[in-house]
């Protein structure tokens, strides 16, 4: 293993692993599980000259339903785990399009070590969290020390509401903490780009539970596949079954995921059928840009995408 010399940190509070970002911002990785950031360490595709873990700061780890029953959220903390995804009732149960995600996420192996933050943050276009986030629309919170810049990120801007800057009660003794919410497709900004500023570190990741929403994958394998590309869905039905609203994401077929305005148009106010189908799988092929690459032709892509869309949306609307 060939990596560079570098530093090594690990946090032991959240004011530790923002006060250490606030001095020392681009030249840090932060390491969550690692399973982005160690390999590309070996590769030389990353090198760090300090590596923040913040793998111990256990209160940015679970899942919990926050707010009051006119406004419930599912929020997730930046280090849970896929493996802790999968084993959530909550998960599967409001939103199983995530759950979908995490039951075909890599191996067991990797699912204990790999997070959610982690697994967004690296921005792949292929990352399978990142669809049904986006399906969910949920809301990503940035933190990092008042005072601390947070405006000038590993992307040219922050598109899309940004929120302003919200103060969070400092704990005594500790500096201020300043917080930021981006809905997600605000925060992926390219691939392997982030809104993120060097400063600022992820900690939440908050949507609206959502029983009717589902996730496929093409893979080119059973297990262990890096997807060819990925639909999510989330649905709420009227009283006469019909659907009221619908949100559409796809991975793998663009730069970063993708929400599918147009195609979920198509949908509102009908019940899914086979005329429908067609005309969805059209529109489709109007939103996404898949490329030619090593798992799958661009043809290829294009032809497949709206099969698996009928597969997702006959799931979401089942459930
Ligand atoms: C064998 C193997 C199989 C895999 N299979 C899949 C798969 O099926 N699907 C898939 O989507 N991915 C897969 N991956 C990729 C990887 O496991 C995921 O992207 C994973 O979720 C990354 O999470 P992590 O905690 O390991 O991130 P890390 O490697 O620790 O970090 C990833 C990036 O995010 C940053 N980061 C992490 N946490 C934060 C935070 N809280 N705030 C700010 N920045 C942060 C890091 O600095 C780094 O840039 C696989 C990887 C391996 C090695």
């Amino acid at each position: 293993m060939s990596m560079e010399r570098y530093m090594y940190h690990r946090a032991t509070s959240m004011q530790d692993a923002l006060e250490v970002l606030a001095a020392a911002g681009a030249d840090v990785r932060i390491l969550a599980g690692g399973t982005n950031v160690v390999p590309n360490m070996r590769n030389a595709r990353v090198a760090p000259a300090l590596l923040l873990d913040i793998g111990r700061l256990d209160e940015l780890r679970g899942i919990e339903a926050v707010g009051d029953a006119t406004d419930r959220m599912i929020r997730i903390g930046a280090l849970t785990t896929v493996a802790e995804l999968l084993a959530s009732d909550l998960i599967r149960e409001e939103a199983p399009a995530l759950h979908d995600a995490a039951a075909v996420f890599a191996d067991p192996v990797t699912r204990l070590r790999a997070t959610v933050g982690g697994n967004i943050t690296n921005a792949s276009p292929g990352a399978d969290a990142a669809p049904p986030l986006y399906a969910l629309d949920a809301q990503v919170t940035l933190e990092r020390l008042k005072g601390a810049s947070g405006t000038s990120g590993n992307a040219a801007s922050t598109p899309g509401g940004a929120a302003a800057g919200t103060s969070l009660p400092p704990v005594a003794g500790d500096q201020a903490r300043t917080a930021r919410l981006l809905p997600i497709g605000a925060y992926i900004t390219g691939s392997m780009q982030t809104a993120r500023a060097p400063q600022e570190m992820l900690t939440y990741i908050t949507f609206s539970p959502c029983r009717r929403s589902a996730f496929t994958k093409l893979g080119l394998r059973r297990a262990m596949a890096i997807s060819v590309e990925t639909v999510a869905v989330a649905l709420a039905l009227a009283p006469d079954g019909g659907i009221e609203t619908c949100r559409i994401a796809v991975g793998a077929l663009g730069s970063t995921p993708l929400r599918l305005a147009k195609t979920e148009k198509l949908f509102a106010g009908k019940k899914p059928g086979e005329g429908l189908f067609a005309a969805a799988a059209d529109a489709l092929k109007t939103e996404i840009h898949p490329r030619d690459g090593l798992r799958g032709t661009k043809a290829y892509r294009n032809a497949t995408a709206g099969v698996l869309l009928e597969r997702t949306m006959a799931a979401a609307y089942g459930r």
